[in-house]
């Protein structure tokens, strides 16, 4: 007979056991012992979009279980509303609506697309994705590929796909601009020098986080830098794929992230907040050119998961884009998320551990430096995103920890603040008023 184990989950982190989740209302989320923490974080991962117990969500969720929660054998009345309603919500020309189970599942199915429209259109020899350092795509083999989050992929290398990655547009540390405000485009030319040193017969895509999730939070490209790339991409013909996992779903104050730089992306991919986390749900919007490539071509796009579609995580997805428009959240994410930006950058900016504060909406980066004249960060065992994280949940705020460490000359640590687009301007103050208390205190810690 088994004895029983004293816990069997396995855990990501092996040595610190997470907290136990008791129940979640609003923005509020508590835990088994009875503490209460304002999300700023969005469910620890960027995932909450509208907020928790949203009754209209919890309806058409348990209405949609009781008629048929999977049937993968017919599409279904939630499958075809919500592609309707994501090709509306997407820029122009983006009307062909694939669904997965989540942001691993859209990249990988981004990167076969991609591949699979170049077949279709007499180019096999192009199946190369061009990715980004500092960039984070998936934990899935070809997404991890396509990812330039160097902690994520160490221990897999041998298993990647020999995939080019670019220097990615980190303006805080650009390693070709001294300054800012005379951003000469090279690393968006860094994407041109790799399609050519792979031979651009080979090259199928390029993939992007418009502004950097989980690899740099908050990093945000020059203003010309995605049309510089949009170009880049038409000359070679490489289709330009932009990750909005994280970005998306109004979350950056625009739809998607990309809007920002005005520019058309041929392949989009979706994930976290398109259900806000009450239902595992991804999705790839497309081109009528790709989709009609391949209806036109083999008639099947070869690629699936069983999950993928399924009624109920799209009635969810419905109903969550449905009371993200009722409710203008987009624009909430806007404006609120201009006061976020201010509001941090005000508290602590002028810190002399705080390198720098940027990001767009309700997706707020924040990089930590042990010098502000040279960048120097902290030695990687100070954890110090880390810290200020589990300082700020101690005073009842929870915020993403994000990079931190320094591997293969890859430094620094950042943390993000990515609340619920529902988040008031008092909740913003809260949570400010949190995080600078907490960044003073470790401040104090490591400094002396
Ligand atoms: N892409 C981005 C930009 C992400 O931030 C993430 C997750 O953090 C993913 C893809 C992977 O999504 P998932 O964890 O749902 O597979």
């Amino acid at each position: 007979m088994k004895t029983k184990a004293q816990t069997s989950v396995f855990h990501r982190d092996l040595v610190n056991t997470p907290k136990m989740v008791s129940h979640a209302d609003g923005v509020h989320v508590w835990d088994a012992d009875g503490n209460q923490y304002l999300d700023a974080s969005s469910g620890g991962n960027v995932v909450i979009s509208i907020g928790y117990g949203v009754e209209k969500v919890i309806d058409a969720m348990t209405e949609q279980a009781r008629k048929v929660s999977f049937c993968g054998a017919f599409t279904s009345e939630p499958q075809e509303a919500l592609a309707q309603q994501l090709a509306e919500f997407a820029p122009n020309g983006l009307d062909k609506v694939r669904f997965v189970s989540g942001g691993s599942e859209a990249n990988e199915t981004a990167i076969k697309l991609a591949r699979h429209y170049h077949v279709e259109s007499g180019n096999s020899e192009k199946y190369k994705i061009v990715g980004r350092w500092r960039s984070y795509h998936g934990n899935t083999l070809g997404a991890l590929s396509a990812t330039g989050h160097v902690l994520r992929r160490k221990n897999y290398l041998p298993m990647l796909l020999p995939f080019p990655h670019a220097a990615p547009p980190y303006q805080y540390r650009c390693q070709f601009c001294s300054e800012r405000s005379s951003c000469t485009l090279q690393c968006a030319d860094d994407v041109e020098r790799l399609i050519l040193n792979e031979g651009p017969e080979s090259v199928a895509a390029f993939i992007a986080e418009p502004i950097v999730g989980a690899a740099a939070m908050g990093m945000v490209a020059d203003p010309k830098y995605f049309s510089r790339v949009r170009e880049i991409c038409d000359k070679y013909d490489v289709l330009l794929i932009v990750d909005e996992v994280l970005s998306g779903m109004g979350r950056t104050g625009a739809n998607f992230a990309i809007e920002h730089w005005n520019t058309r992306p041929d392949i989009i991919t979706c994930g976290k907040g398109i259900s806000s986390g009450y239902t595992p749900l991804g999705a790839v919007i497309t081109t009528n050119e790709i989709h009609d490539a391949v209806r036109i071509g083999s008639g099947a796009f070869e690629h699936g998961f069983t999950y993928g579609g399924n009624p109920l995580s799209c009635a969810v997805g419905s109903a969550v884009l449905t009371y993200i428009q009722d409710n203008k959240l987009v624009e909430n994410a806007a404006t609120v998320g201009s006061y976020l930006q201010e509001r941090v950058a005000q508290e602590i900016g002028g810190l002399d551990i705080v390198g720098e504060v940027s990001g767009k909406g309700m997706l707020c980066g924040i990089e930590i430096v042990a010098d502000r004249e040279t960048k120097e960060p902290f030695s990687p065992e100070i954890a110090i995103a880390t810290r200020i994280a589990r300082r700020t949940q101690e005073l009842g705020v929870l915020i993403n920890p994000s990079f931190s460490g320094n591997v293969d000359g890859y430094r620094g640590d950042r943390f993000g603040i990515c609340p619920p687009l529902t988040f008031t301007r008092e909740q913003v103050d809260e949570t400010v008023d949190a995080l600078g208390r907490a960044v003073r205190e470790v401040r104090e810690q490591v400094r002396f």
